[in-house]
Formats: structure tokens, sequence, C-alpha cells
């Protein structure tokens, strides 16, 4: 019989803690009044490229880019407040990220308080888990995340230790359910939800019983 302290809940942060979506529509809105919509698209376009690659998304390094020929613009000075700033909202951590905006925002959303700390911020997680149970050992986890095929990779690797809870929030998700009648996702996520809130109708057991212990899993993909 487990315990509470022997399960180790791994949680999301873009789209599934904070909505990011609406961070990024609010700053494409921003980045269209101070330099009209040449400018934010050129901004975009920097991200894009940026991303193509670091992996992850870079919103300041892409300022920083953005910046060449603007130097005397404040407005420029005023979108990075804009980003650092930004009101997240409500609070636990595995996420992708960069290590200075990605940390700064889960700082901000108070998120990093709530769990004294313990953040764990990877190029891509999926592909850190050996790092991740080293950091947090225990004998089950379950991971909360609004991307279904990341899901399905980590479960690859954890098999039944693992529970996954795929969250139907913001445009992957979204992305997901269009696509979902001709994508088959292999394993599909254990539990679906609807909104995070929506955790709090469960507990800790409906998350164990439905990846149980037992069941063989193909292990090759753990490296
Ligand atoms: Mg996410």
């Amino acid at each position: 019989m487990l315990s509470e302290g022997e399960v180790v809940f791994l949680l999301d942060v873009d789209n599934t803690l904070l909505d990011n979506d609406r961070f990024v529509a609010d700053l494409g809105a921003r980045l269209e009044q101070a330099f009209g919509a040449n400018g934010r698209d050129r901004y975009w376009a920097i991200l894009a490229a940026l991303r193509e690659e670091l992996s992850y998304v870079d919103y300041l390094g892409a300022l920083e880019k953005f910046r060449v020929g603007l130097d005397d613009d404040p407005d420029l000075l005023q979108m990075s407040a804009f980003m650092l700033e930004y009101p997240f909202g409500q609070p636990v951590v595995l996420s992708d990220g960069d290590v200075v905006f990605q940390p700064r925002k889960i700082q901000r959303s108070g998120i990093w308080n709530a769990v004294e700390g313990r953040v764990l911020i990877y190029v891509h997680k999926e592909r850190a888990l050996d790092a991740m149970e080293r950091r947090y050992p225990a004998r089950r986890y379950v991971m909360i995340d609004d991307k279904a095929q990341l899901l399905s990779a980590m479960k690859r690797t954890l098999g039944p230790e693992l529970t996954t809870v795929f969250v139907h929030q913001g445009h992957y998700a979204a992305q997901y359910a269009a696509q979902s009648a001709n994508t088959v996702i292999d394993p599909p996520p254990d539990l679906e939800i609807e909104r995070i809130g929506d955790l709090l109708d469960h507990d800790l057991s409906d998350f164990l019983a439905v990846s149980p212990i037992g069941i063989t899993v193909t292990n090759q993909e753990r490296t």
C-alpha cells in the first residue's frame, strides 16, 4: 500500500498552470501597439527562428535580436518589463524552457514558493527523466501536462510507475483534439481532464488505479 509521500506529482507550467496562450496574445497586441503590425511580425519571425536553433521559446533572446536598429526606442525597454512583470496568475513543476524567463515566470506567478522551490526546467523534459528521478526518487509519478504526445513519450519511458494526466487547455490540446481522429497516441493518456482545477475532483487512489503496476511495458526508449 502506497502512502502519499511515496508519490511525486509532476506538473507542467505553460498552458497547464499558467495561461501561456493568453500571454502570447497580450504580447502580440503590445508589440503591435508599440512597433506596428510589421514590427510585431518581425518579432514573431525572430522568435520562430530562435526556437529552431534552441528548441525552446526564448522571448527575451528574441527581444535582444529585435533590438537591432531600435536602440533609441523607449518602447523597447517597456517591452522587457512587460514580459518580466507579466501577471501569470495562480499557481509545482517539470517544465521545458530557457534559464532566465521560464524560472522568472514561475517565480512571479507564486508557483515557485507554492512548491517550495521544487522546480525542474529542461530543454526536453521527456529526455531528462533519469535526472528527474535522481532529484525526486519515488515509486510512483503523476505527470500533468497539456501535450498528449509528450505524456505518451514519458509513459513509454517510465511505464506503469507513471500516471499521465492530459489537461485540455491551450492551443496544443486544441490541436490534438482536431487531429486525434487520424493521429494515434500510443499509449493514450491515463486520465483526461478539462481544466487544471478538475484535479481537485480526484484523490490519490484515482491517479494510481488508472496505471496499475504489474502491466508489462517496453522500456526500450529508456536511455
Ligand atoms: Mg505546457
